[in-house]
């Protein structure tokens, strides 16, 4: 499946079992757009083993990784995902992962291309957070 934004080809992922009682989501798996940071929750069925976010130094492996991209595609709707994208914030930072400097260097790289704005959406939630 591409991504109906940027047509790349999008990475499926299985969603961790302690990911899903973090987000308060069935979803098995989400299906990820490493270009321009679309997901999509999806069936579990075949995933796909290929990096994410080559682009990136030191973005995180496996769970963390897939949490980083769940946060993600949620700061996109943020009014709807507020709770699940401080959920999921927690869960990162708990788990050793400096979010703020792996989030602006994701802002920063230019072969990512967020199909919504990242930046203002990220001052913002950091805002509520305080
Ligand atoms: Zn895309």
């Amino acid at each position: 499946m591409n991504c109906p934004h940027c047509d790349k080809q999008l990475i499926q992922r299985r969603v961790p079992t302690e990911l899903q009682s973090v987000l308060r989501s069935e979803a098995k798996s989400v299906f990820l757009c490493d270009r321009c940071l679309y997901t999509q929750p999806g069936e579990l069925s075949e995933t796909t083993a290929q990096a994410m976010f080559t682009e990136i130094p030191s973005f995180p492996e496996g769970e963390r990784g897939i949490a980083v991209a769940l946060l993600l595609g949620r700061l996109n709707q943020l009014a709807l995902n507020r709770q699940s994208a401080e959920a999921l914030c927690e869960y990162i930072i708990a788990d050793g992962v400096d979010i703020y400097l792996l989030i602006d260097r994701i802002i920063e790289n230019k072969s990512i291309e967020p199909h919504y704005d990242l930046q203002r959406r990220w001052e913002q939630f950091q805002s509520w957070a305080e």
